[in-house]
């Protein structure tokens, strides 16, 4: 993917599909090159800020309810009693405050490898950092993929892998070795979400090898539930979850349906993106 700018418009553009998405700018609000990425935050004249790492959209401030429900409220839903949350990526801090609308839920862990993220967030989208002072939230900054090999066995309860796509620095969040050692530092009961990109574009190539390599991890069940997200590649995205000793097809659902406040999730879009379309099926099955 790549991405230009003119004077008015950020194009991101995706080669392999011959296809763009474009957002008109009004400013731009932050420039900063990390140790590992490039982080830009644009005003958008009709979506609010937007944030791009290596010229790659990572949310907006009019859509990312979308993609944070979905990776956050599915997972924790699926566990019988979820209390120990770790989150790999998310620096953004979205994804934190979702699994903190969860009583239950006594500490949640935040593992980003880029703290400029999160300072970008503080400043540019005050209102995904709100939760962030809530005694349960943890926010450590640190690679990923090194934090789980050092994790103790058995000892979370719901894994979200909420990254950029699978290159640079997230490349090894994608991996069949990472997944064989989330498997191990979960419960047994234990739920894994990762993003799993474009079902549109991805469902015979990513989606279907993230699938195959979570089997192959050791995880003894898969769903991926796709959903809206406009200002991702075809407009359309998934995430997909795993269990260890654990059914993903079934959830919650009359507690999926006292949660209240949200824009998108509920149980019966839940129960909704548990059915795949046959297009879909026909390619994770091929
Ligand atoms: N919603 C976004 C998407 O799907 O495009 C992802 C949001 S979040 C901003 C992605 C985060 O993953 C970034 O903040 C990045 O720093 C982090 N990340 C990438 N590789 C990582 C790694 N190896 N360990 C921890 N965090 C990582």
């Amino acid at each position: 993917m790549s991405s230009t700018l003119d004077e008015h418009w950020f194009t991101e553009t995706f080669a392999d599909e011959g296809s763009a998405f474009s957002l008109e700018i009004t400013d731009k609000l932050l420039d900063v090159t990390s140790p590992y990425q490039h982080l830009e935050v644009y005003a958008t004249r009709t979506y609010g800020n937007l944030m791009v790492l290596d010229g790659c959209v990572m949310l907006t401030e009019r859509d990312n309810f979308l993609y944070h429900e979905m990776i956050a409220h599915p997972a924790l839903f699926t566990h019988r009693d979820p209390r120990r949350v770790v989150i790999i990526g998310g620096g953004d801090c979205g994804t934190l405050r979702e699994v903190l609308r969860h009583p239950g839920v006594e500490q949640v862990t935040q593992i980003d490898i880029d703290e400029e993220v999160t300072k970008a967030a503080e400043r540019c989208f005050p209102a995904l950092t709100e939760s962030n002072d809530d005694p349960r939230a943890e926010l450590r900054f640190a690679d990923g993929v090194k934090w789980v090999e050092e994790a103790p066995e058995a000892s979370i309860d719901v894994l979200i892998i909420d990254s950029t796509d699978p290159v640079g620095p997230a490349e090894g969040l994608f991996k069949v070795d990472f997944l064989a050692r989330c498997q191990r530092i979960l419960k047994d009961g234990g739920v894994l979400v990762q993003q799993s990109e474009s079902p549109l574009y991805h469902s015979g190539s990513i989606i279907r090898e993230l699938r195959r390599d979570m089997l192959e991890a050791g995880f003894d069940s898969v769903a991926t539930l796709p959903f809206p997200q406009p200002v991702y590649p075809s407009g359309w995205w998934s995430v997909t979850l795993a269990g260890k000793g654990s059914n993903v097809s079934d959830f919650r659902e009359t507690d999926a349906d006292d949660l209240t406040g949200l824009e998108y999730y509920s149980a019966a879009i839940h129960r909704g993106a548990l059915s795949l379309p046959p297009f879909m099926q026909r390619l994770l099955d091929s």
